[in-house]
């Protein structure tokens, strides 16, 4: 069908005084006595095109006018005070009716609504800023790792390894509800892949595998978590990257994931003006100031230490108590960021119980190099450590926590054969969506959000 995207006449004015035909979907309609009015879009950009019909002229339009209806516009391209640009049509074709029981009949609909209907409300201006800035994101992470000479690989989504030893893995299976087996082992065996498989919670452990061959590398794809937990940050499919790099130790890696933060939020800043714009208007006051300190200051570092002192002389009450040697729950995260150091920051240094078997154990004999980036209004984006690359110090914490180390063959052998201090992190791609778009829930930055009890 021989169109021009709408984005091309806004942006070109080459297309002032000539006959164009446009296709989109009707945003608004409204009728005066000669003349009507419809907005379109066609999704090439955030912005409406005003197309202008002179009743007198232009025949059978009376099916355009419904809300959602597509059509495609005739008509002689014209400036326009108010818009810039707008369409005189010439003629008008209805591509597909819309009744009247197109549910997005309202200016504005509620988050929550708009929740229970996945197809169409990518179809608001809401969603079409939220995954025009998802798609600039992606791409700006991709363009950035890569401009550093980060290798891009694909690590497996099925695997037969669980990365953290957690037990919140969906199960790969082929069998049925049904068995004849009577034993787990039995169970297993006969199953596709002859042991019990899962979704990849994340592809840390084959990233390092990469790593350690090519230097620096990274994933970007999707991890999958069965955790119990409804929550506005959680999904149990989110989108993750994973850079992994040979030769780093954790300032290292913690320099790195700043100015990756930076250099992307950046990126968003200069292509999409009108989403942040418009996210600004609705969503967050101040957004746009926050992003641009967020590009052009240091992120702050704390060790957990000191973060915990912090929490104890704090002058509010938390739901969790803490004290050292705890997990920092969301609410005392929010405080760090949001409370005391206003911008986002590394708390370093985490005790070693609560932390991963792979990460490197500090001299103290009590804490790992891990960190976590956290920032305001969203809490954890990033989980980064520094990898054990001694064997010794790693079997030593793989046996404290009852591992199977005949299942980590490959990822022992790492350490055996010309291991390497590195380092890495996993950033959640919907967390920083939610931070730059300021949408407070996750599942409104996600076409299909898969959450607990919730699949569509
Ligand atoms: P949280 O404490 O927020 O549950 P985590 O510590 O379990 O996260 P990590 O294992 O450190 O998460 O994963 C790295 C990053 O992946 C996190 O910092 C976060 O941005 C993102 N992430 C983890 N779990 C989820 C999830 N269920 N949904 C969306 N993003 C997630
Ligand atoms: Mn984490």
């Amino acid at each position: 069908m021989k169109h021009i995207d709408v984005k091309e006449i806004f942006n070109n004015p080459f297309y002032i005084g000539k006959t164009v035909t446009v296709c989109g979907w009707v945003r608004t309609s409204r009728d005066s006595k000669n003349i009507s009015f419809l907005e379109i879009n066609d999704g090439t950009t955030f912005k409406h095109l005003q197309i202008v019909i002179e009743k007198e002229k232009v025949s059978d339009f009376d099916r355009a006018m419904k809300l959602g209806a597509s059509v495609k516009v005739c008509g002689v391209c014209v400036e326009s005070e108010k818009n810039g640009v707008e369409v005189n049509a010439n003629s008008i074709e209805v591509l597909g009716d819309c009744p009247q029981d197109y549910p997005l009949q309202k200016k504005r609909h509620t988050l929550e609504f708009l929740r229970t209907m996945p197809h169409l409300r990518v179809r608001t201006n809401t969603f079409n800023a939220v995954f025009r800035v998802r798609s600039v994101l992606a791409a700006a992470i991709h363009e950035y790792l890569q401009s550093k000479g980060f290798v891009y690989v694909n690590t497996p989504i099925i695997t037969g390894s669980d990365a953290e030893g957690a037990g919140e893995v969906f199960r790969v299976t082929t069998h049925d509800f049904e068995t004849p087996y009577k034993t787990r082992e039995e169970y297993y065996e006969n199953d596709f892949f002859g042991k019990k498989a899962g979704l990849s919670v994340s592809g840390q452990l084959e990233g390092e595998v990469a790593a350690m061959a090519f230097g620096r590398i990274y994933t970007f794809g999707p991890s999958f978590r069965a955790e119990n937990s409804n929550t506005p940050r959680h999904l149990a499919e989110f989108w993750h990257i994973e850079p992994e790099v040979a030769f780093a130790e954790l300032p290292d890696i913690i320099e790195i994931a700043e100015n990756m933060i930076k250099a992307i939020i950046s990126r968003v800043l200069e292509r999409c003006p009108d989403e942040i714009a418009f996210f600004e208007k609705h969503f967050e006051e101040g957004l746009e100031a926050k992003l641009r300190s967020i590009v052009s200051n240091d992120f702050a570092i704390v060790e957990y230490t000191e973060a915990i002192e912090l929490l104890k002389k704090a002058d509010r009450q938390f739901n969790y108590p803490c004290d050292w040697g705890c997990d920092l729950q969301t609410e005392h995260e929010r405080y760090i960021t949001e409370e005391i150091f206003k911008k986002p920051v590394f708390v370093i240094n985490y005790p070693k119980d609560i932390k991963a078997f792979y990460m490197k154990q500090n001299p103290d004999g009590k804490t790992v190099a891990a960190t976590d980036l956290l920032v305001p209004g969203v809490g954890e984006i990033i989980g980064c450590s520094e990898r054990e690359a001694d064997l010794d110090k790693l079997l030593e914490a793989m046996n404290a926590r009852n591992m199977k180390i005949e299942d980590y063959k490959d990822y022992i052998d790492l350490r055996k054969f010309g291991s390497v201090p590195h380092s890495g992190f996993g950033l959640g791609f919907e967390r920083i969506l939610m931070y730059v778009t300021g949408i407070s829930n996750i599942r409104d930055v996600t076409l299909y959000p898969r959450t607990v009890g919730s699949i569509r």
